[in-house]
């Protein structure tokens, strides 16, 4: 079976450097039929949200429609409002 698309989370190691971009799309003449612009997946989200704060810096995100459509976000912030952070339980467990 062939798949339609591959995500982000497969990536084996994490990055050293700050992600500053991410382009999502997916094959298309697979779904001649299919038009609407694709999103990162909610896992793929909480990795890139991860990103943003690890490094401090937004992820512009890059989503890759039919027919040369994009649509763009400049945060992950825009995608997942009140995400979670890992940053909230630093200080938890600790006396
Ligand atoms: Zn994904």
């Amino acid at each position: 079976m062939r798949r339609a698309s591959s995500h982000f989370l497969r990536i084996g190691s994490k990055p050293q450097h700050p992600v500053k971009a991410v382009a999502v799309t997916i094959n298309y003449d697979l779904n001649p039929n299919f038009d609407e612009i694709v999103s990162p997946c909610g896992g793929c989200r909480q990795v890139l949200v991860e990103y943003e704060h690890k490094f401090g810096n937004n992820i512009t995100i890059y989503m890759v429609g039919k027919n040369e459509r994009v649509y763009v976000v400049r945060s992950m912030k825009q995608l997942m409002p009140m995400s979670f952070s890992g940053d909230v339980l630093a200080d938890f467990g600790k006396k």
